[in-house]
């Protein structure tokens, strides 16, 4: 991805693509402590908008308070270099990746003193889990991997390290032949995917796992407000491997993934085996919200 042409804001300027590089003495690279976001822009009849835009970057930014890291950019600036990556690069629809880090100047653990230091690329990015899986679904295997306790990992923070545990999980599913993977918790209880969030639909009620050891999607707020906006019942509570088994629809939604219906878990059917209705129903409210078709939803968009 590195050797191409664009425009990369980094440190407060736009650079050439291929020069946006950093010393391999920097301390992120070391200890993976660095912080990011994803975001995408959606083409709308008015221009291009990236969807819920301050939400993405107050979360940077918490997560930045988390590990102490202080973003040397207000938080305007870092807004305004998100809509400037996808004009500068003449995106229509993209995904957005900004990301903080500590710089090189010391490699002990201790990272006090370090700069900090801020970039955001922005390129074209279809279905993360691939366009069959939006219409079909996915098949997921529970992983061996438990997803971080939350006095092991920060897990509010969207955080470079914490994804270790992502790669090994999804690493392991994708070698045994499934699309995603599962992960639960420490106690055994549902979180969440290598990099979505799980819902689940039974009897007509929506479930998702409450956030104790998730991380509080941005993708997942808007899922729930849409379903509770039209009438669908949202309940945040425990979820168990079995219940999931037993369930009527399921489906992972992430800024990357959007809403992907899941049509297998551990080798047991969910459902009728492919899409559910109402995941079908939510899919065509979020599609419409990104696109600027649903003129409730406005002030999740923001024009480039
Ligand atoms: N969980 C994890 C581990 C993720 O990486 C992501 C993607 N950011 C999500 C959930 C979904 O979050 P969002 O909807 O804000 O993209």
């Amino acid at each position: 991805m590195d050797d191409r042409d664009g425009k990369i804001w980094q440190d407060g300027k736009l650079v050439e693509w291929r020069d946006a590089k950093i010393h391999v003495l920097t301390h992120s690279l070391h200890y993976g402590m660095a912080v990011f976001e994803g975001v995408r822009a959606y083409k709308t009849a008015q221009g291009t908008a990236i969807f819920r835009l301050e939400e993405h970057t107050r979360r940077l930014f918490n997560s930045a308070k988390i590990f102490q890291m202080q973003i040397p950019f207000d938080f305007e600036t870092v807004m305004e270099a998100q809509r400037q990556v996808v004009r500068e690069n003449k995106l229509e629809s993209c995904y957005i990746r900004p990301l903080a880090w500590i710089g090189s100047e010391k490699l002990g653990v201790s990272a006090k003193g370090n700069t900090i230091h801020v970039a955001v690329a922005a390129w074209e990015w279809g279905a993360y889990l691939g366009e069959e899986g939006l219409s079909k679904g996915i098949r997921v295997k529970t992983s061996s991997y438990a997803r971080h306790h939350p006095n092991v990992m920060l897990v509010r923070a969207k955080a470079s390290g914490n994804y270790i545990n992502s790669i090994l999980a999804n690493q392991e599913a994708l070698a045994d032949g499934y699309d995603e993977a599962l992960l639960l918790d420490t106690d055994g209880y549902v979180s969440e995917g290598s990099g979505e969030n799980f819902f689940m639909i039974k009897n007509g009620k929506l479930y998702t796992p409450d956030l104790a050891s998730c991380l509080d999607g941005i993708t997942r707020d808007a899922v729930l407000t849409l379903a509770r906006d039209h009438g669908i019942d949202v309940i945040e509570k425990r979820i168990t491997r079995d219940e999931v088994y037993c369930c009527d629809e399921a489906f992972f939604t992430g800024t990357a993934a959007e809403i992907t219906p899941i049509r297998e878990l551990d080798n047991r059917q969910i459902g009728s085996g492919s899409r559910g209705q109402v995941t079908e129903k939510l899919q065509q409210l979020f599609f419409k919200v990104v696109a600027g078709e649903d003129p409730r939803y406005q002030h999740w968009l923001a024009h480039v």
